[in-house]
């Protein structure tokens, strides 16, 4: 794609806007950003933007600004029905995103990793694994690094492993990803997409281009991903916690093996005793990097020693410490309800867990029967606190803690030993904190200064 001279607007100055202005004007477009932020809010990036020679528009969008454009680069912050994001579709302009252009870019072999819960613990784990293994590897996407920023350092060479979410597959055309994987796919950003259905559609989109030479991994356990099957072109593999696949990775008496043909003999790969994260889900994120791995002909026993070395990332069924025979865990990523349940089921019972934050339309009685199970007291949190309570209401003991600190006390005075404090709040944070990472901060702090 020649850039040069082209008019090119990027819409939304987040991160990846930011790389991708960056990125167009390298290439000697002439760039607009334009975000509804104002001014001030933009103060931090305005001035590189102007140096570069980038216009920028803030305080909204004009209409005018959009339809002068060759092409509109969106950012996977806004969403596709933005009113003049609908008009300059519909006046035909070409819209893609920042994964869209960055793959255009990028050299040598990409692997994207979706779902609904479990991208980013897989896509580093895979990233390890392979850059353990002595490949040339990159790790971006939605994960932090822009793909775009992985452009420069891609060679013919390179495997670049990217964690890719259903916002940024909701503009990508020609993304053809090597190995495409699909962890899960659960209720999640309703809010956005607007039914489940178009949120399906969107992660589908991540096998759109694959052909007979690439390779899609799914999930056997998960329905939604098998219905996904049916449409691929690529090779699929399977992977499963609970039974034998034809081909790919499961669990066979405690132990990860992999098979590469149907019928084929089955290669033990790690025992799940060796796994260092805790929870059935993390075994699947296993499972599914066993496939990505053993797909390109990286050893068994390399695999292995990757995977034991591998600690859980921040705010991810993270354990913070252990106090008067009480651990406390921080999981303040697990914002939707599929992830919080993922978390509580990873411990056998004697369970505080804290909920709430920012709701996102969830049904959180999905919940009542694991919680009875496995969870002593509930502590609210958040705007959605009335929603959970009134949801949970009769199923078990829930204290209205409002804030995070105020939960930790709380949990830490009605914690016995053995029994577990767990930020799980299967909401997102933006009610209270500027994101979950924040909200983790939060919740660490609080709990190291317990005494
Ligand atoms: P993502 O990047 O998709 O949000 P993360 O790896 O950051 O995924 O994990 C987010 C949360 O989702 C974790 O804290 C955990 O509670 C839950 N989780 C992780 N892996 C899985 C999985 N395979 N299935 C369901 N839930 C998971």
């Amino acid at each position: 794609m020649d850039l040069k001279n082209k008019r090119v607007l990027v819409v939304g100055l987040g991160k990846s806007g930011l790389s991708a202005a960056m990125f167009l004007r390298g290439q000697g477009a002439r760039v607009t950003v334009s975000d509804t932020r104002s001014a001030v809010a933009l103060a931090k990036e305005i001035p590189a933007l102007l140096e570069a020679g980038i216009m920028v528009e803030s305080g909204g969008h004009g209409l005018l600004t959009f339809r002068r454009q060759d092409l509109i680069v969106i950012s996977p912050g806004v969403p596709m029905d933005t009113p003049e994001v609908k008009q300059v579709i519909a006046f035909g302009l070409p819209v893609i995103g920042e994964l869209e252009l960055a793959s255009r870019y990028l050299q040598g072999q990409v692997v994207a990793i979706t779902g609904s819960n479990g991208k980013t613990t897989t896509t580093t784990l895979v990233g390890k694994i392979f850059s353990d293994a002595g490949v040339p590897t990159q790790v971006g996407g939605n994960i932090g690094l822009p793909v775009i920023d992985l452009v420069a350092g891609s060679t013919s060479d390179t495997v670049n492993v990217l964690e890719v979410s259903s916002f940024q597959l909701e503009t990508v055309e020609e993304f053809h990803p090597r190995i495409a994987v699909i962890l899960n796919i659960t209720p999640d950003h309703l809010d956005r997409h607007g039914s489940f259905e178009s949120y399906v559609k969107a992660k589908e989109r991540i096998f759109a281009r694959q052909d007979a030479k690439d390779f899609l991994v799914l999930n056997g356990d998960d329905r939604v991903t098998q219905v996904c099957a049916a449409r691929a072109k690529s090779e699929v593999y399977w992977f499963s916690g609970t039974k034998a696949v034809r081909r790919g990775a499961f669990v066979r008496d405690g132990v990860i093996v992999w098979v590469e043909k149907e019928g084929g003999t089955t290669e033990p790969v790690i025992p799940i005793s060796e796994i260092p994260l805790k929870g059935a889900h993390n075994v699947e994120n296993v499972l599914a990097a066993v496939c990505t791995a053993r797909l390109s002909k990286i050893p068994a026993e390399s695999v292995r020693t990757s995977v034991k070395s591998f600690r859980a990332v921040e705010h991810r069924l993270e354990f913070l410490r252990k106090l008067n025979e009480v651990e406390y865990y921080n999981d303040s990523k697990a914002t939707n309800v599929d992830a919080a349940m993922k978390a509580v089921a990873s411990f056998p019972g004697g369970i505080h867990l804290i909920l709430g934050g920012k709701d996102k339309d969830s049904d959180y009685t999905t919940m009542t029967e694991l919680l009875k199970k496995r969870v002593k007291v509930v502590y609210t949190v958040g705007s959605a606190a009335e929603k959970i309570e009134r949801q949970l209401h009769g199923v078990l003991k829930i204290i209205s803690a409002q804030t995070i600190e105020k939960a930790v006390a709380e949990a830490a005075k009605a914690a016995a030993p053995g029994e577990v404090v767990l930020l799980s709040p299967a909401c997102s944070s933006f009610d209270q904190f500027e994101n979950y990472e924040h909200r983790g901060r939060v919740f660490r702090q609080a709990v190291m200064e317990l005494d």
